[in-house]
């Protein structure tokens, strides 16, 4: 995919919870994969000439494997300019897209654990950041990801992360908390009931997930990813991404310092 925009055509558009979707668009012709998470490419609506930017999350099994095509999953805002133009699309339609763009490069081997921390559509660099991670043999870098959301119904593609989970229980632990669980999502994980934790993100949870079983030793990193008030409580408000601005919030009381945490 050129660094300009291109018209993709929508291959196929399937509803993950009730405000996201997951749009495939299929590339001309396959594509490298950029060497490393986490990146995010562009889309724009043409009728209003806005542009937004969205973290595909679909990663090849292998790090040689081309990308022949685009996945990306969407939290539709009623007002939303980018994402009701994608809402209003139909399989076959085209859309401009352009990249790919580097977020922030991971770096394999360079921590022995890092913590994630997600709140609702911030799943998505997270989901795409293990994939790389964990098909690399030789990364041994463990991970533990906190995935807040609305409710028990709202974590999207938390099936890829259960499978990821279930493929490298060794290097990946999950925990999911919703703010609210509902009658339905108390049925869930074959009538076992709801396995997550209820409210937001907290330091208990935090401490928690920070520390690997049977290890001393903290996470080394935290990358969190999240809507503005989440970011606000846990690291301080994100400035841009060429200054994130410093660690506050919780983290900091912790005593993580800005080296240590990674605002996306
Ligand atoms: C690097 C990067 C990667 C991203 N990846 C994804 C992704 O994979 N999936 C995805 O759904 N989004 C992703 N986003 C967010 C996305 O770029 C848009 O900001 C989002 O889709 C809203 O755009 P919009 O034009 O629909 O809404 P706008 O017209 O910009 O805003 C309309 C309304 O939505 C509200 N709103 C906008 N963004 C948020 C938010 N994050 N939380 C709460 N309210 C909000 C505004 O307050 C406003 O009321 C990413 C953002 C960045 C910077």
């Amino acid at each position: 995919m050129p660094e300009q925009f291109c018209s993709l055509p929508l291959t196929d558009v399937a509803q993950l919870t009730d405000d996201t979707y997951l749009y495939t668009f299929a590339l001309a012709r396959p594509i490298a994969q950029p060497d490393s998470a986490v990146w995010s490419v562009w889309v724009k609506d043409d009728t209003l000439q806005a542009a937004r930017r969205y973290t595909p999350v679909n990663v090849p099994d292998t790090a040689d494997a081309p990308i022949s095509h685009l996945q990306l999953a969407v939290r539709v805002y009623p007002d939303g300019q980018v994402s009701r133009f994608l809402w209003r699309k139909r399989i076959g339609d085209h859309v401009e897209l352009c990249g790919p763009k580097l977020t922030w490069k991971y770096q394999a081997q360079k921590h022995r654990h890092v913590l994630l921390l997600a709140g609702g559509t911030g799943v998505t660099p997270m989901l795409q950041l293990l994939h790389y991670a964990l098909r690399d043999p030789s990364d041994s870098t463990r991970f533990t990801l906190v995935y807040a959301a609305r409710s028990d119904q709202d974590h999207m593609l938390s099936a890829d992360l259960d499978r990821l989970q279930q493929q490298h229980p060794e290097r990946l632990r999950l925990r999911y908390l919703a703010e609210r669980v509902t009658q339905s999502g108390s049925n869930k994980k074959d009538g076992r009931g709801w396995q997550g934790g209820t409210g937001r993100i907290t330091q208990d949870e935090v401490e928690h997930a920070a520390t690997w079983p049977e290890e001393q030793q903290r996470a080394s990193l935290v990358v969190l990813c999240g809507p503005d008030g989440m970011m606000h409580a846990l690291a301080g408000r994100k400035r841009t991404d060429a200054d994130p601005g410093p660690v506050n919030g919780l983290l900091a009381r912790m005593g993580y310092r800005d080296d240590q945490v990674v605002k996306l």
